[in-house]
């Protein structure tokens, strides 16, 4: 059977679509440059200031955070634009599978300022789906230095792998990115800095969500400590004296 213009017109309109749908975002396509970069800054330090003449003014005075975001590096997972929040907003923290280490300065630093100097009442982790340090973890391949970076989470397989039996490779790697997480907000709870803060009257609580980067949601794993009483007796320290 002869196909009529309709017909025509209806496949190349299905085939436009199909390909809209599955193209990838023109900033991956593009090629960026430093002179690109500038020039979006610019256009967007203008658009800002045309529609909010104070933003800048006001912001270079002082920041006023209410949270504190520990995420994945991913640069599919930008805090401010999921948050839907402005500069000013939410104070960041991300590295490679939004770990704890005990000895990692920067992060340590990162919450003392925002819990003792900002005085953030939210410290959100949050990890993600498809996570590419989790599924390293779950392999033997060597990598280099992140190979030290993720051991925590090989640890953390093991101990849950009971739990992870009879799993596939996608809901085990899934299910580690919510037990990375759950580890994260312990570790941060175990800290003498949101311990001393919780002896001195202070509003903070530490949350564990996960994101979802194929429709953007983010997922509450219904993850919260906010007081001493969500820590182990183990990790428990006496609070400073003021
Ligand atoms: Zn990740």
């Amino acid at each position: 059977m002869l196909a009529t213009t309709a017909d025509v017109n209806h496949d190349q309109q299905q085939q436009q679509q199909q390909q809209q749908e599955t193209a990838p975002p023109a900033c991956c396509t593009t090629p960026i440059t430093p002179e690109l970069l500038l020039s979006n800054n610019k256009a967007w330090a203008a658009e800002m200031t045309r529609t909010r003449p104070d933003f800048f003014t006001s912001l270079a005075e002082q920041q006023q955070p209410q949270v504190l975001w520990i995420g994945c590096s991913d640069s599919r997972v930008p805090a401010n634009q999921l948050l839907k929040l402005d500069p000013g907003e939410v104070f960041v923290h991300r590295n490679v599978a939004a770990i704890i280490h005990g000895n990692d300065i920067n992060a340590h630093v990162v919450l003392q300022y925002a819990v003792e100097v900002l005085k953030v009442k939210h410290v959100i982790v949050c990890g993600h789906y498809g996570c590419g340090g989790v599924a390293a973890a779950l392999s033997d391949a060597q990598l280099g230095l992140i190979d030290y970076w993720i051991r925590v989470v090989k640890d953390l397989h093991l101990q849950h792998e009971g739990e992870l039996k009879g799993l596939s490779q996608q809901e085990k790697c899934d299910r580690m990115v919510e037990l990375n997480v759950h580890a994260s907000v312990k570790a941060i709870a175990n800290t003498p800095v949101v311990q001393n803060a919780w002896a001195k009257g202070q509003e903070l609580a530490i949350y564990g969500w996960c994101y979802r980067l194929s429709d953007g949601i983010l997922q509450d794993l219904d993850i919260k400590i906010d007081s001493i009483a969500g820590v182990a007796k183990a990790h428990r320290v006496q609070p400073k004296k003021a």
